[in-house]
């Protein structure tokens, strides 16, 4: 069957430009930027075209999506099953899927959701192919640059990055499955600060890696530098196309809700910002386009050694702050890149409905390990969201009645490191963690004896 004859999948529409934030002046989407060249602020991506997306009934579109769910067009199985919200200018044939995208929503463990406070769903970002959710801003990244190397017959392109992680990690492997006579790899780390499984991912996917003095802050300005004065492509969430596929974990959650999202709340992890820039953004797009009736409320959480955006919520002043170190070291960011947009798209659509907690470090790892012993596979920044759940539940900032949909944005083996420290008691005092005899785990060494294993477990003998 061609690709034509299925009514329901996505066709090539034209109309994205780069829009400055500040100044509102466009740019061709075709070139290389990543802030604005008349005022240097942050650019977004607008479709042009979107009240021609808006003339489709609602219905439509449920129906479209609902159907691509069940087709077998390995395209549209990631992210770009909302072709017409991500990059529609994209054919079939340029888009890179490697598996990403369509995670899971896991209803939280009675015992857990008591813990928390309410009944709550997890939506497993840990299940994508690098292990983040990064992998989602990253299809469409390396999709669009697939696709702009094809239209201007382009070569030795460089794609580059700072990271606290997990960008790299999801960098390098969609890189590496670009022809290497196009494009290499470059990701540039702070040094000491990303776990040993985050360091051997790049690595293994052959991209070169660079180790810097200093925290992911430290690293981003150098990168910023970089593709300020350099023929090279950023793909930090600074770069808007990133930004569009990460608003799928958006779409996702509606469609996996039957579209209705009264009374829901979503946690976010928030470090760089780019993510719950996206997550708000996807939600925009689908109120917009009538597929949801109401926006949902977005609850951000940080970790209070590198909380900027909870500060500002409650103080309404922003001020960079510096880091101390934390368990949530993906998200461990002083001045996130993206906070202007959070600004402009809680002031335009989120006012009302658009909250932000810090966690202590102690709460994080605590919201990590018990979530984890009650069949949960959440990273450092899941438990961060889900003690950020607990706290705006016990704090009565958010009602009790409502949907929750947790974001656990990586998975938990990336971050195996913590849960040892925990397990050693080896965290230094500047994390500020104090350790709990019943949340610990090791294992015994015995004998290779069924009788001696027996008598260690208390078992009784058959009779
Ligand atoms: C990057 C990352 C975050 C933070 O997301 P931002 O877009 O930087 O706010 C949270 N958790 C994990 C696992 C990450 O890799
Ligand atoms: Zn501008």
């Amino acid at each position: 069957m061609s690709e034509k004859s299925d009514p329901n999948m996505p066709e090539v529409r034209n109309g994205l430009v780069y829009t400055c934030i500040h100044c509102g002046r466009r740019y061709d989407i075709y070139d290389f930027i990543y802030t604005c060249p008349s005022c240097k602020s942050l650019l977004k991506i607008e479709n042009t075209a979107f009240d021609d997306l808006k003339r489709i009934p609602a219905e439509t579109w449920k129906q479209t999506f609902d159907a691509r769910r069940n087709s077998n067009a390995l395209e549209i199985q990631g992210i770009f099953r909302f072709h017409e919200l991500i990059l529609p200018m994209i054919p079939l044939a340029d888009i890179i899927y490697l598996g990403e995208g369509q995670t899971p929503i896991v209803r939280a463990n009675q015992d857990l959701s008591a813990w928390v406070g309410a009944p709550f769903l997890v939506k497993n970002d840990g299940l994508n192919p690098s292990a983040s959710f990064k992998d989602r801003g990253m299809a469409s990244a390396i999709s669009y640059l697939n696709h702009v190397i094809r239209v201007k017959n382009l070569d030795s392109v460089l794609g580059i990055c700072a990271s606290t992680g997990d960008t790299s990690a999801a960098a390098a492997l969609y890189l590496s499955y670009l022809p290497k006579s196009k494009v290499s790899a470059v990701v540039l780390l702070p040094k000491g600060k990303v776990t040993s499984q985050q360091l051997s991912q790049p690595l293994g996917s052959g991209a070169q890696v660079i180790e810097m003095p200093g925290v992911f802050d430290d690293c981003m300005r150098v990168v910023e530098e970089l593709a300020q004065d350099y023929h090279v492509f950023l793909l930090n969430s600074k770069n808007p196309v990133r930004i569009l596929g990460q608003k799928s974990y958006a779409y996702e959650i509606a469609q996996q809700l039957g579209w209705n999202t009264d009374g829901l709340t979503v946690v976010v992890p928030i470090g760089n910002a780019g993510n719950i820039t996206a997550v708000m953004e996807g939600f925009v797009d689908l109120y917009e386009l009538g597929i949801i009736k109401t926006l949902p409320r977005i609850l951000g959480v940080q970790s209070h050694h590198a909380d900027p955006v909870s500060r500002w919520r409650a103080s309404g002043a922003y001020v960079p702050v510096k880091v101390s170190p934390s368990v949530a070291q993906a998200a461990m960011i002083g001045d996130p890149v993206s906070f202007p947009k959070v600004r402009q798209l809680v002031e335009r659509y989120f006012d009302d409905r658009f909250f932000v907690v810090s966690v202590t470090e102690n709460e994080i790892m605590e919201g990590m390990l018990k979530a984890n012993r009650h069949g949960h596979v959440v990273c450092t920044q899941g438990g961060e969201s889900i003690a950020g759940l607990k706290r705006a539940l016990a704090e009565k900032l958010i009602p009790e009645a409502g949907q929750f949909v947790v974001d656990s944005t990586s998975h938990q083996l990336k971050f195996a490191s913590f849960q040892q420290r925990y397990f050693d008691d080896a965290f230094g005092p500047d994390y500020g963690i104090t350790t709990r005899e019943e949340l610990k785990n090791a294992p015994v060494t015995l004998e290779s004896s069924a009788s001696k294993i027996a008598q260690h477990l208390g078992l009784k003998r058959k009779v």
